[in-house]
């Protein structure tokens, strides 16, 4: 399994209404980083706060100059539903995730296990747990 080479693919598939968020993670916002807050609304992210529409593309996903290599421009404060990503080998195969390498399809048992390390320090204990 390979590092994550910031392609955007996870972003920009999640971004238009696929991320769920706590009522919690939005109260911290309301307090502490209006400027995040201004974009959920009932509960749901990313709303624009001008029109109300859930948005196309997540407003905080920066394109890397001349490159094409995608960045989060509220990465401490991201929901952790992006924290948490990826989850598993088979949800990276489906968003055609780049850390996947061949050898992880042929074992992907083993790959899970790989995965469940890197992501230790970014998810909950319980979401590892899960897909034992
Ligand atoms: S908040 Fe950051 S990590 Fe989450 S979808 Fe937007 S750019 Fe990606
Ligand atoms: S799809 Fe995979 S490689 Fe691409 S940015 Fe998301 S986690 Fe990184």
């Amino acid at each position: 399994m390979k590092d994550c080479n910031q392609c955007g693919k996870c972003c920009t598939k999640y971004a238009d209404g696929g991320l769920s968020v706590s009522a919690e993670e939005i109260a911290l916002w309301e307090i502490f980083k209006p400027d995040i807050a201004r974009y959920a609304s009932h509960g749901e992210i990313w709303i624009s706060p001008e029109t109300g529409e859930q948005l196309q593309r997540c407003p905080w996903l920066r394109q890397v100059p001349k490159q094409n290599k995608f960045t989060c421009g509220i990465y401490l404060d991201r929901p952790d539903d992006c924290k948490f990503y990826p989850v598993t080998v088979q949800q990276m195969q489906e968003d055609e995730c780049e850390m996947l390498e061949v050898k992880d399809l042929r074992k992907p048992k083993q790959a899970q296990k790989t995965l469940d390390k890197i992501m230790a320090d970014s998810r909950p204990p319980y979401l590892s747990e899960n897909y034992k």
